[in-house]
């Protein structure tokens, strides 16, 4: 469920007609539901009551200072997987122990950062990684608490380039070495170790992958204790996934997903962290563009946009599909059109959509992708110099600009001329 619905005729967002937002802002532009967000977090952490819990939003699906404190005023922790990110949740005013560390990379300088800013705790992914964070940890003179990410091997049934739980992924050390692992980690200075952690990929729609990697947590978690670890705390991830196509079976609910979560690991007495991205911040946003051209080619036609690939590249990059509807409610009856969805970028790449059925729509028409939420506007760029289109929040009946798009000076400027040109 989201909050961007059809009223009088004309596409809002809660209680604002998205076509006042973009005669204020200018398309394209991105916009989210304050009620969505908050609804879908609330899903989570109702989802987990009864078990000590925290639910930390995975920053890398939408990283804005205003949604990150949104959702940090409702009680989120967050996930973040750069020194970039760390440093976005401190600005929007989240502590730092609520903030947990993931990633593959972490440099010798991020570690510095979260340690001496405050971490709940580092996912760390490898050997190599666990001696530097206690080299780092011990010459600050701290101990930085851990958890161990395993790989369970484990199919997550999505997309390639979002699988993560496999052997051959480059992601967390494999649960078979895990016990190894620990016993080097519990003698290592720097370094406490209090739980597992798991994230097997994302946009997963069904529960069996995870039943079957949080089965293996709980029983790597008694082995662990019989070796004398003290393991308190489970990291289960993120990677539930969402109805991006509304004709599609709709994927298991949070609700389910917290279930599972209790009957798997709930015996352990373990406190629980979770860390959703997509499925808090994805249906909570649309891309709004406006048409600029109906193009007739040979055999089809081609309707152009003023959004391409930079501002929104899962279709180039995942061939991933959004729903695309008019902003002005369709009327009742009216013939659909076909159309070859493309963005003005220099490369057929930057298509959305090809023979997509809606509704016929002409220059100057506003339309919404949906579900764009969660990486997009944090996976957009400027290529073509096309400036990075605004971001808007919406609560009730008021909205914000809480990204403007830059001035084209402001892009250009960016780049310096060296004295000697
Ligand atoms: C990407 C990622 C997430 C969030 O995944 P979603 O599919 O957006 O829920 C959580 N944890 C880690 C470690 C990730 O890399």
């Amino acid at each position: 469920m989201d909050h961007f619905l059809y009223k009088n005729g004309h596409l809002h967002a809660e209680d604002v007609a998205v076509r006042d937002i973009a005669a204020e802002v200018g398309a394209p532009f991105y916009l989210y539901s304050t009620a969505t967000l908050t609804r879908h977090f609330r899903l989570f952490d109702e989802a987990l009551d009864g078990m000590d819990h925290l639910v930390c939003f995975a920053m890398k699906s939408n990283s804005n200072q205003a949604i990150i404190k949104l959702l940090a005023d409702l009680g989120a922790g967050m996930d973040v997987v750069s020194g970039g990110e760390y440093l976005r949740a401190k600005a929007a005013g989240v502590p730092g122990d609520r903030i947990v560390f993931s990633g593959v990379g972490k440099t010798r300088a991020e570690m510095q950062l979260a340690l001496e800013g405050g971490i709940r705790q580092f996912n760390v992914e490898s050997e190599p990684e666990m001696l530097v964070l206690s080299e780092v940890a011990t010459s600050l003179g701290s101990t930085a608490p851990v958890t161990v990410r395993v790989n369970p091997d484990v199919d997550a049934k999505t997309h390639e380039k979002i699988a993560t739980g496999k052997s051959e992924n480059k992601f967390g050390i494999p649960i078979s070495r895990a016990r190894e692992v620990y016993a080097e980690a519990a003698a290592l200075p720097g370094i406490d170790v209090i739980g597992i952690d798991v994230h097997i990929g994302s946009q997963l729609t069904q529960l069996e992958p995870f039943e079957l990697a949080f089965t293996k947590v709980a029983e790597l978690t008694q082995e662990l204790r019989a070796d004398g670890h003290d393991i308190r705390r489970l990291d289960l991830g993120g990677g539930l996934g969402i109805p991006y196509e509304r004709s599609n079976e709709a994927p298991p609910l949070p609700i389910e997903f917290g279930q599972l979560v209790k009957r798997t690991v709930g015996h352990l007495g373990c406190e629980i962290e979770i860390e959703p991205g997509r499925l808090i911040s994805g249906n909570a946003g649309i891309m709004v563009s406006e048409v600029i051209y109906v193009k007739s080619g040979e055999d089809r036609e081609f309707l152009i946009i003023d959004a391409a690939m930079n501002d929104l590249i899962r279709p180039a990059m995942y061939s991933a599909y959004h729903d695309i509807i008019p902003v002005e409610e369709p009327k009742p009856g009216i013939e659909p059109a076909r159309y070859d969805i493309v963005g003005p970028v220099c490369e057929s790449g930057d298509t959305f959509a090809k023979q997509r059925i809606m509704p016929p729509v002409g220059p100057g028409d506003l339309i919404a992708f949906r579900s764009a939420g969660a990486y997009g506007a944090v996976m957009s760029s400027e290529y073509n110099s096309r400036p990075l289109i605004p971001e808007v929040l919406v609560h009730g009946d008021q909205f914000a600009v809480i990204r403007p798009r830059p001035t084209f000076d402001e892009m250009i400027n960016r780049d310096t001329i060296p004295q000697w040109l």
